[in-house]
């Protein structure tokens, strides 16, 4: 029979797939080492498991102790599988950046939660390596993690990752492409393939935000770099010590915004359900293409699984809010989603001004499109209606039909926001869809920054 003793028998020996699609501008062998197979579904079980057993070989931690560790979720499962399995407790202190879903997680595999604001120096004692550290000096019996100083961390990876990576490419590796956090997967697996081959690149992913890539290249720790950022898992405030700079080639940032668009293209056109980190790690590969040529093997790592980004990355609404979805994606059925069920409020050709003009202040509307019986004729603009009104008292009573401007333009569902917005001007300040089930909705120059801002 061969079955593993428990959970933590399954950590390690994931899979290295090609990518295809997505790098298709790169030339060379792309393959991506898939942490997300790990039990925890990322690559922090190896190192958490390692830290655990070394801080009990070194009388750290003791039966029934508490473990502690300020985490942004991945590292925080990988304890709770291996706290469970030794009979630990588990306090992990979050930061509020984070998604729901880690934190809702954290507390399914038993783990305390704790969290703490992401707008505050790693200094201020609300940050969450103060009050990690601070509850780890209060609670008796209990073990600090430190993951980012931990040496552990990245001799998990040193040990495991990094040979399988070797032995999986058959020793063909020629680059190394991984987000860094911590700093422990790229130091780990970066100094076992340099002291296979010395002539491997490694190159880590950055983002907007974080210090690492100005320190690796000047050795200077520019606190104006640092603002808060959306990429989860990568790019610090602080320099770890899990960040071992000598075996580091270079750095190269990704946008938020990028991350996320290649979070989400990963999934769509390979099939590859991962975390934040892996889209920034695709983009900074394809960032760095003209550092490979055809017969390069490049592993890129990817740290954990979609599922804990559902609520974000892969929500349309949330990358919306975010002005991450390209507009040319944005069409016109989007941006009448909301209100598809509500009648379009018209006005007849034989009504008079003030109807229009009730309508729209009833409505808090600022246009209506003009209807007779063969449909739509015309359209009137409340700042039109309002000169007319201050000119001539009189017009209140005049029929609309008499005063009303060109209908407005009609789209199709399908309509792109670049397209729409091109026919929204000072002269028409509305386009009509057709809804093809004969209704039509109303897209005003307000649906328009909306939906782009
Ligand atoms: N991606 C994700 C999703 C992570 O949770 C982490 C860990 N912070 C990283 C990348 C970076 O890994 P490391 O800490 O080993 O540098």
């Amino acid at each position: 029979m061969n079955y593993a003793q428990n959970i933590l028998g399954t950590i390690g020996n994931t899979p290295l797939v090609k990518l295809n699609s997505i790098v298709k501008d790169i030339d060379a062998l792309v393959l991506a080492k898939l942490e997300t197979f790990n039990p925890g579904n990322s690559a922090k079980d190896r190192m958490a498991v390692k830290m655990i057993e070394d801080a009990e070989k070194q009388g750290l931690l003791k039966p029934g102790g508490t473990i502690i560790e300020g985490t942004s979720g991945n590292t925080g499962m990988g304890l709770a599988l291996a706290a469970i399995i030794k009979g630990y407790k588990l306090i992990c202190v979050i930061s509020d950046k984070q998604s729901k879903e880690k934190m809702d997680i954290l507390r399914a595999v038993g783990s305390e939660v704790i969290v703490c604001p992401t707008d505050v120096e790693p200094e201020n004692p609300r940050s969450y390596y103060s009050v990690s550290k601070r509850l780890a000096t209060e609670t008796p019996n209990s073990w600090y993690v430190n993951q980012y100083d931990n040496p552990s961390n990245s001799l998990a990876h040193y040990e495991q990752t990094g040979p399988e990576i070797w032995e999986q490419t058959k020793g063909k590796i020629t680059h190394f492409v991984v987000g860094v956090g911590t700093g422990g997967t790229i130091s780990g697996i970066g100094k076992y393939l340099k002291e296979k081959n010395p002539n491997i690149k490694i190159w880590g992913i950055d983002t907007y935000g974080s210090v690492f890539k100005k320190y690796h290249e000047t050795g200077i720790f520019d606190p104006n770099e640092i603002y808060s950022y959306i990429t989860e898992g990568i790019g610090e405030d602080i320099i770890p010590k899990n960040v071992d700079f000598s075996v580091i080639d270079g750095f190269t940032k990704v946008t938020d915004k990028d991350g996320a668009v290649y979070t989400r293209k990963l999934a769509k056109e390979e099939g590859i359900f991962c975390g934040n980190s892996a889209g920034s790690a695709v983009k900074g590969l394809l960032q760095l293409k003209e550092h490979f040529t055809k017969d390069d093997v490049v592993v890129v790592l990817f740290h954990d699984h979609g599922s804990r980004y559902v609520g974000k990355m892969y929500n349309d609404e949330w990358m919306r809010e975010r002005g991450f979805l390209d507009s040319e994606k944005v069409v016109a059925l989007d941006l009448v989603k909301e209100h598809i069920n509500a009648p379009l409020i018209t006005v007849k050709t034989e009504e008079l001004v003030f109807h229009a003009i009730d309508r729209m202040r009833a409505n808090d509307i600022s246009q209506l499109p003009v209807v007779d019986v063969t449909g739509f004729v015309g359209s009137v603009d409340e700042s039109d209606l309002f000169k007319l009104y201050f000119n001539d008292k009189e017009s209140a009573s005049t029929p609309v039909k008499n005063v009303m401007s060109e209908p407005f333009p009609i789209v199709k569902k399908n309509t792109s926001i670049d397209a729409i917005s091109k026919l929204i001007n000072k002269d028409n300040s509305a386009v009509l869809v057709d809804l093809e089930d004969g209704n039509y909705q109303i897209i005003t120059k307000n649906d328009i920054i909306n939906a782009i801002q």
